[in-house]
């Protein structure tokens, strides 16, 4: 088994749900008292944010770098970046170390490919529905067509991602909200919706979704897992 290097702590409420579900995964894949061998790097997510809405992305790529540097020494034979957002900044990550990153978009994209879906609503912090890093990848590398709300509803579901999930709040009305935002992606084309934050989870299930949820925080779990046990 390998041993997995998570860069986590954006937010830790997403966190704790990589090193539940992996674990989880990985004993449900090889039984009895089996459990996933991992490192956590896990930041302080008020100066992430910070630097975030000022828009110093270098120096978020140098911060979460050194979490890179620092799980490959510890041991780590590979990285998972425990957020959507900051995989603005995964090709600096993978420059600073020799162990690959296992893009949160890629298995992603190949679970919508799988349900023979082209077409999929995004959901996530601005940054994540609004720059090419994240959609561009879907398009470009996967042939996907990325649907994103309009721009007062991209307002909302930011908002609540950084005011309530990421400060772990669970509110019925944003949940209703949620659902009436893909309601419109259905209406507009939309054959799933991915989750492309790792909180939004915690908020939305199956059931209060119109669509086909691809919720990132166990896609990407579970494709950690894979590649540990390959
Ligand atoms: N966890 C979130 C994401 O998947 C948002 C927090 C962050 O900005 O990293 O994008």
């Amino acid at each position: 088994m390998k041993t997995i290097g998570l860069i986590g702590g954006m937010s830790w409420e997403s966190s704790l749900e990589y090193y539940r579900i992996i674990n989880e995964e990985v004993k449900q894949r090889l039984g009895g008292f089996h459990s996933a061998k991992c490192l956590m790097y896990s930041v302080d997510f008020a100066e992430i944010e910070v630097l975030q809405h000022r828009g110093e992305w270098e120096k978020l790529a140098w911060i979460l770098s050194q979490a890179a540097v620092r799980l490959e020494a510890g041991g780590a034979d590979f990285l998972v970046l425990c957020t959507n957002t900051m995989h603005k900044v995964a090709p600096q990550i993978e420059a600073a170390v020799n162990i690959p990153l296992l893009h949160i978009a890629d298995p992603t994209a190949e679970r919508i490919k799988a349900r023979g879906f082209m077409t999929v609503g995004l959901l996530g912090t601005r940054f994540t529905m609004e720059e090419d890093f994240y959609r561009g990848r879907l398009e470009k590398k996967h042939g996907l067509k990325a649907l994103v709300p309009d721009q007062a509803d991209r307002e909302l579901v930011h908002h609540v991602i950084y005011y309530e999930l990421c400060d772990g709040q669970l509110q019925e009305e944003s949940r209703r909200k949620f659902s009436a935002v893909i309601e419109k992606l259905a209406a507009a084309g939309a054959q799933g919706v991915i989750l492309g934050c790792t909180e939004i989870g915690l908020l939305v299930k199956e059931k209060d979704s119109v669509l086909p949820i691809f919720d990132t925080t166990v896609i990407h779990a579970e494709a950690a897992v894979e590649y540990a046990l390959k």
